[in-house]
């Protein structure tokens, strides 16, 4: 079976044509090169063929991107060497793309050769775009869905296979710099404005426009083969050229911390290149490429980011019953989450109803979806129609009965026992059959269930805010719920294009268990006397989104009472109250956070944000000995990894790549380490338990080693060699 094949017409025009069979997209592996390198040698080798095509036989896309085990094999091709195995593999297919591009031309008058056209149906991405970049000229269907771009650093890589130092070169530094550094996608007509694409044609015209061209004699030599060639913008030693390079390495560590290797090895890609011949910055490409492959970041952020974040959407840890998408939602409470959810579901097409207690409220809810379909047609996202079809899918009422033919219920009403028991028996005599799931966020699944008629039926699903911007769907298990609710859920979360992962029922779940300690251990901080600069910066350096200080403001600081005074309800003696005078003192002040416009932090009248609030430091003054850096990140980070430690060992994560993925999508946990457990087996366990008893006999209790890893730590595990899908079960 080959991956691409090739015919010719009676006009001379080879069409090469991707089409990976039970693929619906096309995505690049070992084989496709070695088919792709065999129709490139056979159309140049034939007299008979004046111009090539490269196409694909997908209706509505290029390709998706390289199958990354082709990454692995290269590596296990050189057995104890792996970065020169990635070195030859990366060398390899530049010579194939170079050939491509080069098309047979002499190489010193840069005369002949066969002028090859990319025809892009649609979506084209990663090395589905890095093809095209070889080719002569680059034709896409205007197909508005399409996606076209090079989003590798969205997974800690940067485009290696040549699209780094061709968009470089085509484009200038720094107008490549959005595309390369962010992996924004456009689609065709963007991309052509941006100068990636350079024709965008309607779809049933994309062959025959290609051909045309192909056939019209057109001049191939790219820009760079020339002798003279100046890049767009300028080089880095030029005046302009040096301006946009100082600028985008501040800019690189200004947004990363430092703390991803994949964009500082790009930038070193593209300024090193940009000094020397084509063929050379090919090749100091490939080195950098190698140079982030071989990092144990980039390894676990393509592992969490990429291979597991789509397996779980996939359903890897689905139970297998019969398909159970949904047809019809109930939503009650149409507050800030239950409108957010209606939002999400109409937008996949889902028919809502809406319920709130009064007809004002549910009116309310339906309207955060008219204000967002607003903004999209502002943005030029959507469409009137669009807006209208939307809006067309919620039906916003009081009245229970309007569920009936509802398959799944969603509940967001109140964080209160009573208040929901009462919402799950009124839509239950309305609709015995659905699916009822709570969107709790404290409250126990299986408690909750009690007031359900069956609680097989009963499920967690518990959502982020803001529901539209969280990617995370955390699906939650009641010591009852059956396996037709949790795919029911899946399902549900696939419809509406989020990631989930399914654990059981414990206090605060996974993705608040795991966050909590570390806000606590922000603020406790505090009170010991650390800097709060000190204790936020070196939140921020790890590469945590926020600093703990700045996530309390977020999420307020009287919701962090409310939590505490539970909390503390429910442990009893074994809750650990550091935090509490900090915390409920900023609650007396009345500094509620963001939504106060004060809290740990200022903020102007607009609500801006502004530096840490004065007063802190006033009423908890800083000591005049402050802790090292990497001890701080250390309490920082532990306090959340040992959390999902201790989730693992108790059964309430059942994967560890749940806990991986939920904690990056869920709460931001320092992307760049792939997770919480991969982020242990990075610095490894034996290095981690030792950090433990450090903190431990210097901070305290709540540091202390979990046996599970204690007994890998002895052991010299780590958790993807032990938990990993390829571990065996019997370790
Ligand atoms: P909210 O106060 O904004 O909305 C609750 C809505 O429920 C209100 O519109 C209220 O009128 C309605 N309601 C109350 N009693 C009702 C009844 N008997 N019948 C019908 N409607 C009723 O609250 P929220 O922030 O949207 O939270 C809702 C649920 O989601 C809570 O269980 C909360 O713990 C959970 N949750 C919240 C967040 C968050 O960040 N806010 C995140 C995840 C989960």
């Amino acid at each position: 079976m080959t991956d691409f094949t090739m015919t010719t017409d009676a006009d001379g025009v080879a069409t090469i044509t991707w089409d990976v069979k039970g693929k619906s997209m096309n995505v690049l592996s070992l084989q496709g090169w070695d088919d792709l390198d065999a129709c490139v040698d056979a159309a140049l080798g034939d007299d008979t063929v004046k111009g090539i095509i490269i196409t694909s036989g997908k209706k509505d896309s290029f390709a998706g991107g390289m199958d990354l085990n082709v990454i692995a094999k290269m590596k296990e091709a050189a057995g104890d060497n792996p970065a020169k195995g990635l070195m030859d593999g990366l060398m390899a297919s530049h010579a194939i793309l170079r050939k491509i591009e080069r098309a047979g031309m002499d190489p010193k008058t840069n005369k002949g050769g066969k002028p090859i056209a990319a025809a892009l149906p649609g979506t084209a991405l990663g090395i589905g775009l890095e093809i095209p970049l070889a080719c002569h000229r680059i034709f896409a269907a205007d197909n508005p869905k399409a996606k076209i771009g090079l989003p590798e650093i969205m997974v800690g890589i940067f485009p290696g296979m040549g699209g780094t130092t061709r968009l470089v070169r085509k484009m200038g530094a720094m107008a490549a710099s959005p595309l390369l550094l962010e992996g924004k996608m456009n689609n065709p007509q963007k991309a052509k404005a941006a100068g990636v694409v350079d024709e965008v044609v309607a779809a049933k015209d994309l062959l025959a426009k290609a051909k045309e061209w192909v056939l019209s004699e057109p001049k191939i030599v790219k820009p760079w083969d020339e002798k003279g060639y100046k890049m767009p913008g300028g080089a880095p030693y030029h005046p302009a050229g040096f301006m946009t390079f100082v600028g985008a390495s501040a800019m690189v560590n200004g947004k990363t911390q430092g703390v991803y290797p994949a964009a500082k090895a790009l930038l070193s890609a593209v300024y090193e290149g940009a000094l020397v011949p084509f063929d050379t910055a090919l090749k100091i490409e490939a080195r950098w490429f190698t140079n982030v492959l071989m990092n144990p970041s980039s390894e676990a952020m393509i592992r969490s980011l990429f291979i597991n974040k789509e397996a779980l959407e996939k359903g890897a840890n689905r139970p297998s019953v019969d398909d159970q998408k949904v047809s019809q939602v109930g939503i009650i409470g149409a507050g800030m989450m239950g409108a957010g959810i209606a939002l999400v579901s109409a937008m996949a097409g889902i028919k809502v109803v809406l319920i709130d207690a009064k007809q004002e409220a549910a009116d309310k809810g339906k309207a955060y979806t008219e204000a967002h379909m607003d903004k999209g047609i502002a943005r030029k996202k959507a469409t009137p129609e669009k807006k209208e079809a939307v809006l067309g899918l919620i039906n916003a009422t009081t009245d229970y009965a309007a569920l009936k033919d509802c398959d799944l219920i969603v509940e967001a009403v109140f964080e209160d026992v009573g208040v929901k028991a009462d919402v799950t028996a009124q839509v239950q005599a309305a609709c015995p059959d659905a699916i009822f799931a709570t969107n709790t966020s404290t409250l126990p699944i299986t408690e909750l269930a009690k007031a359900a008629n069956d609680a097989e039926k009963f499920i967690g699903i518990h959502f982020f805010s803001p529901v539209d911007k969280m990617l995370l769907v955390e699906i939650i298990k009641g010591k009852k719920t059956g396996d037709v609710a949790v795919a029911k859920a899946l399902d549900f979360v696939r419809q509406i294009k989020k990631t989930p992962i399914v654990v059981n029922d414990e206090r605060f779940f996974y993705a608040n268990r795991c966050i909590i300690p570390y806000i606590n251990e922000g603020i406790r901080m505090v009170k010991e006397g650390v800097s709060p600069a000190l204790i936020e910066n070196a939140a921020k350096l790890v590469g945590m989104p926020l600093g703990p200080l700045q996530l309390t403001d977020e999420t307020s600081i009287d919701l962090g009472v409310k939590i505490a005074k539970a909390t503390k309800t429910a442990m009893g003696d074994a809750y650990d109250d550091a935090q509490d005078e900090v915390l409920f003192w900023m609650f007396d002040e009345g500094r509620l956070g963001r939504k106060s416009n004060s809290g740990f932090y200022a903020y102007d009248e607009k609500g801006k944000r502004q530096g840490l609030w004065e007063g802190l430091s006033a009423k908890y003054p800083e000591a005049d000995e402050q802790p090292d850096l990497i001890d701080v990140q250390h309490r920082l980070l532990f306090a959340q990894t040992l959390e999902a430690v201790r989730a693992l060992e108790e059964g309430v994560l059942e994967d560890i790549r749940e806990g991986d993925v939920g904690a990056i999508l869920g709460w931001g946990f320092a992307p760049w380490s792939g997770g919480p457990f991969s982020w242990l087996d990075i610095i490894g366990s034996p290095y981690a338990a030792e950090r433990c008893d450090q903190l431990t006999a210097q901070y305290g209790e709540r540091f202390t080693t979990p046996a599970l890893l204690r007994e890998m730590a002895d052991k010299t595990q780590t958790f993807y060699g032990r938990f990993g899908p390829q571990a065996s079960k019997a370790a």
